[in-house]
Formats: structure tokens, C-alpha cells, sequence
């Protein structure tokens, strides 16, 4: 396990951890939303403006062609991050958004009158929205996996709602809500049994797991740049090569053709035909960064080293009179390093703006799933969440935090 002169060490790479907030010291739980930018993440945007800037796959002179291998050797880097198969497997986007709604407009074609899709009742709201509008588009039909009152997919359900005419089952691996690990090599293994492929929305996941996509045998899996401590606007899809050959581009334009004639243009082969238009070729040279930084500390260690946050922040948080917290794991659900919760009648937001005057960030409200929030039947939630950089002290320091907005709303009352 990590120890604390590692964390300590680990924290001096964050510049933003030593900022004051109303004067007090940063305590930032809000990671889920986006992670803090290491030291070299930060200076490799400057590098790649200083050293490399050019356009990619286009020209020939020296400039352009050390920045093409620059993010080509980036696409290696996430694809052993992943252990997926190939390179071409990598599809550089903007986000874990902008991947859900390239693969549901790219398999349109395959979805029906009356085929199904499948989702969850705790997905975010970028995997919900895109595959209503699919289901407008196809006339098909969105169903949705229920849970328990404890957050966990009902598995029964499932089975009893997949088949045959299902095409596409798309869950989360990872709640941003409730922490839960969902058990997606089971759902991908049903799935496939009756011929649905399976989109894993990997967005809350890719900086707290070990990834192997050729075990986990998925078809396709989402994640951003940002909450894996690396820059906003640069995110990956992966996608099994049968797959992405088979189905249609998302965006067209420049980068991903082959030939363009008035009569007829073909298109460029994977991953290039799903990457319209000049990438951001710096969000992708930081991103390869990021990976660094991760690879550097090992995700066993910060997996380790999460887990004893959040045992400590749940043993704490119950120690509070009328603490409720969503989702409870058990045995094959484990929780990750996400906690939700409410404390009585005491309002959210409340709560939230007392805490960020005494220096602490979290994030309240829907949280981008409101069919959530109607299920748990509550005006939103208060979450925590942690990532490498976090102490134990911060735990202790939200406790007390937590006392005295209690006393102070209660006086009030
Ligand atoms: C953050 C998040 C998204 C959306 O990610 P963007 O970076 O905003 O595109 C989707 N799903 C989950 C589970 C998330 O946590």
C-alpha cells in the first residue's frame, strides 16, 4: 500500500492542490466530474505547442510528421493501457459523450422497427439521451434494466429482459452516482449468447481499474481524458476491428476518406474513418501523459490505496445521525471510490454551500441522472469522490465540516 510520504509526493504534482479557497486549503472531493492535472500533464500542452505543433496525417515536411507519430504512438500507449488487440481498435473523440453517440449513430442501420435496446436505471444521463433518440429515429424500443433499492442491477430482470430482438445492451461499468462495479462480464456474456453487442460505459472506471478489453471480450468502451487526470475535449472508443468495419461513419470530412469524387468518395479504413476533421492533436499528446502519470503510480497501488479511503469515509459518514447513502455493495457488486448521500430533510445544496466555504468541493444535485434521483425519489444528492491525491485527514475534515453544517442548518430550521 501507498504510504503517506508517497501521497505526499504524489500531491506536490498537483498545482492546483496548493490553492486556497476562501482561504482555506483546497479539500477537493469532486472527481468523479474531473480530476486535477499532474505536473507533466500540464507541461506536456506547452511542450507540444513549443516543440511539435502541426496538423497530422497531412503534410510532409518534419513538423507534421513528428506530430502524427506523436498521437500515433498515443493510440499504442491506450491501446496497451487497455490491452485491447490492435491500434486501430483506438478511436480518438472528445469525450465519453461524443463515443456514445458515434456508436449509436454508427450501428443505426442495424437497429429495426420494434429491436430493443438495453439500459440501465442508473446510467448518466450521455448514456440515456443518445439511445432515445435512436429509438425515435428506428422505431425501436429502449428498456431499461431495473435495480434494486440498494442500487444493484437486478440480474433476473435482465435475463428476463434480453433477447432475441435486443441489439445493444449499454451499461455502465462503474456508476458517477453510486459507485458500484456493475458485473459486465456477465452481462456481456448474456448478451452475446443472443447475439446483442455490449457498450461499457468505462467514464467513472479507466482510472481505478485494470482494463483488459480481450478478456472482458466487450465490443465497445467509453471513456474521457479528463477524470483519468488528463485534459477535457479528448476522450477514447474502443471498438472490436470486425465491428468498426462493418459499420458507418459517424462525422464526415477531411481525414476520414480515401478518395473524394462529386460521383463517389470511399472512405478511409479504421480507426481513421471515424476521426473527421483535425483531432485535438495536443488533448491527445497530454492524454498520453496522463497515462504515464497512472502507469507510473500502478493502478493495483491507487486501487488499493482508494479503497481504504472510501472504507474510512464510510465508516466515518455512518457515524452521522441520519446519513442515508445510496447504494449498498455486496459480495459480486463492490463499491468504488464513490460515495452518495443524504443527510434527512437537510437540503443538498444547502449542505453543498456550506461545505464550499470551509474549502471543500463536491458536487450535489442530479448528478446527471435524474432517473436516478426519481428512483431513490430525492431532489438530488450530495457526492463525494476520491482520486490518488486524496488523505485520510481530508476524511476527517469533511466529518467535522459535515457536524457543523448540520448544527448550523438545524439552528436555523
Ligand atoms: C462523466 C460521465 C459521462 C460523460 O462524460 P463526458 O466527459 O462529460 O463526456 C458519462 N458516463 C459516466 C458514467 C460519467 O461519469
Amino acid at each position: 500500500m501507498l504510504s503517506k510520504k508517497n501521497i505526499k509526493e504524489i500531491r506536490n504534482q498537483f498545482p492546483i492542490l496548493k490553492e486556497k479557497i476562501y482561504d482555506k486549503s483546497l479539500i477537493y472531493l469532486d472527481n468523479a466530474a474531473t480530476t486535477h492535472k499532474p505536473k507533466n500533464v500540464i507541461e506536456s500542452s506547452n511542450f507540444f505547442y513549443s516543440k511539435i505543433n502541426s496538423n497530422v496525417h497531412r503534410s510532409m515536411h518534419f513538423l507534421s510528421k513528428k506530430a502524427t507519430i506523436s498521437i500515433e504512438n498515443v493510440r499504442k500507449k491506450v491501446k496497451k493501457f487497455i490491452c485491447a488487440k490492435h491500434d486501430s481498435e483506438i478511436i480518438f473523440t472528445k469525450g465519453t459523450t461524443e463515443s456514445i453517440n458515434l456508436i449509436a449513430y454508427s450501428i443505426r442501420n442495424f437497429i429495426n422497427q420494434g429491436d430493443e435496446i438495453l439500459i440501465s436505471h442508473m446510467e448518466h444521463h450521455s448514456n440515456i439521451v443518445p439511445w432515445q433518440n435512436i429509438c425515435d429515429l428506428q422505431k425501436s424500443i429502449l428498456k431499461i434494466i431495473p435495480i434494486n433499492n440498494n442500487g444493484i442491477i437486478d440480474l433476473n430482470k435482465f435475463e428476463s429482459l434480453i433477447s432475441e430482438r435486443t441489439k445493444i445492451v449499454s451499461v455502465c461499468h462503474i456508476s458517477n452516482v453510486l459507485g458500484i462495479i456493475n458485473p459486465i462480464e456477465y452481462i456481456i456474456n448474456k448478451a452475446h449468447e443472443l447475439g446483442a453487442w455490449v457498450l461499457i460505459d468505462g467514464a467513472q472506471a479507466v482510472s481505478h481499474l485494470c482494463l483488459n478489453m480481450q478478456k472482458l471480450n466487450v465490443d465497445f468502451y467509453v471513456f474521457s481524458g479528463h477524470k483519468m487526470y488528463g485534459p477535457t475535449g479528448i476522450g477514447i472508443l474502443y471498438g472490436k476491428k470486425n465491428i468498426l468495419k462493418r459499420i458507418n461513419p459517424y462525422q464526415f470530412g477531411g481525414e476520414m476518406i480515401k478518395n473524394v469524387d462529386f460521383k463517389k468518395t470511399t472512405f478511409s479504413s479504421i480507426p481513421f474513418k471515424f476521426e473527421a476533421g483535425t483531432p485535438n492533436i495536443e488533448g491527445i499528446f497530454s492524454l498520453g501523459e496522463a497515462i504515464n502519470f497512472i502507469k507510473k503510480i500502478g493502478l493495483k497501488n491507487i486501487n488499493c490505496y482508494e479503497k481504504e479511503l472510501v472504507k474510512y469515509a464510510i465508516k466515518k459518514l455512518n457515524e452521522l445521525d441520519n446519513i442515508y447513502i445510496y447504494g449498498k455493495s455486496n459480495k459480486i457488486y463492490t463499491k468504488s471510490s464513490i460515495i452518495s448521500f443524504n443527510l434527512n430533510k437537510l437540503h443538498c445544496f444547502d449542505i453543498g454551500s456550506i461545505l464550499d466555504r470551509l474549502g471543500i468541493a463536491v458536487r450535489t444535485g442530479y448528478l446527471c441522472a435524474q432517473p436516478l434521483m426519481n428512483f431513490f425519489n430525492v431532489n438530488g444528492m450530495i457526492r463525494i469522490s476520491f482520486s490518488i491525491y486524496n488523505t485520510f485527514e481530508e476524511i476527517d475534515y469533511l466529518f467535522n465540516s459535515l457536524i457543523k453544517a448540520i448544527k448550523m442548518l438545524k439552528y436555523y430550521e
